[in-house]
């Protein structure tokens, strides 16, 4: 959209346009000389150009208007996606603690409760998504040119001979420079420190995981150790009742002392296994008596332990 002067060779904008066939736009002194001339009339249409000007850069930013709305409800979906996964979430979550419940095991249902009691949602981090929001959606800090525009005319008065301020302007060119580059670097440190707080939040919400895995384990090792304690104690209680069925003093009498030493300490007589396997003292001979829970042994210097179950 050209509004250059109809005359040749002038480069002036035309603003006049006069009623002759093809409505010729001249410039204010060719548009003087035309109409004297050919008696035509003319009007002044700067104001009708500027506003088909303005209309044509306004276009220029439907497309981005219109990529920021698809842009934005792109996000809003992603934001749905996981509120409707946490919806879903919450529903298993309850359901698992019913069966648990049904299933006797209260315990476990405990824990899933204490780790949702321990997840603070509102709590974490929030700036981190208007960043990102702002990085993905934003644009207005690229058109946000205040700063450039008064750096622009501080350039042009860098050029002017005003010596009488001169001085005083580059030294408040300084300044600015200045607090330009403390604003740079308080904006650094304030980002870092919200890295850090960040990362707390992060470490903190993996720790309450790990703990509620860990509580997790801890029950099953429980569950298995108390099946273990169950089978042991009855192992156990076989064992002893076995080794005292075995034992008579026929037999007993006859067996090596390494043998006796086994499995009178399979019996558990308090101490024996301490003082005579750990300890490794010295044991002459071991006689069993006639009352099955206690045993006589005696040491090399003939002392005489007396051992009860
Ligand atoms: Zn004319
Ligand atoms: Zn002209």
């Amino acid at each position: 959209m050209e509004y250059k002067c109809s005359y040749p060779d002038c480069q002036e904008d035309a603003f006049w346009e006069c009623s002759c066939s093809g409505n010729l736009k001249n410039c204010d002194t060719h548009s003087r000389t035309h109409s004297k001339e050919k008696q035509c009339l003319t009007k002044y249409v700067k104001n009708y150009y500027m506003e088909l000007l303005t209309k044509k850069y306004q276009n220029a930013l439907n497309r981005l208007e219109s990529d920021s709305i698809k842009l934005a409800q792109e996000m809003i979906n992603e934001v749905n996606i996981c509120l409707r996964n946490n919806f879903d979430t919450i529903k298993s979550v309850k359901q698992k603690i019913k069966e648990l419940v049904f299933n006797d095991s209260k315990d476990q249902a405990e824990i899933l409760t204490d780790f949702a009691n321990s997840l603070f949602i509102m709590r974490r981090y929030k700036k981190d998504f208007v960043l990102s929001v702002e990085k993905l959606l934003g644009f207005k800090k690229y058109f946000d040119k205040d700063d450039l525009v008064s750096e622009y005319h501080e350039d042009e008065f860098e050029f002017e001979n005003v010596t009488t301020f001169e001085e005083a302007f580059s030294k408040i060119i300084e300044i600015k420079k200045d607090l330009k580059e403390s604003y740079e670097k308080n904006k650094i440190l304030v980002e870092e420190f919200d890295v850090v707080r960040h990362n707390l939040v992060l470490e903190n919400e993996e720790f309450k995981l790990e703990n509620f895995e860990l509580k997790n384990e801890l029950y099953k090792l429980k569950v298995t150790l108390s099946n273990y304690d169950k089978v042991s104690e009855e192992f156990n209680s076989n064992t002893t009742e076995n080794l005292i069925g075995e034992i008579n003093i026929d037999n007993f009498s006859t067996l090596l002392l390494e043998k006796k030493k086994e499995l009178i300490a399979r019996m558990d007589f308090k101490d024996f296994s301490r003082d005579f396997i750990y300890k490794k003292w010295f044991i002459y001979q071991i006689n069993l008596t006639t009352i099955k829970d206690h045993i006589f042994i005696c040491d090399k210097l003939s002392r005489l332990y007396v051992l009860c179950r």
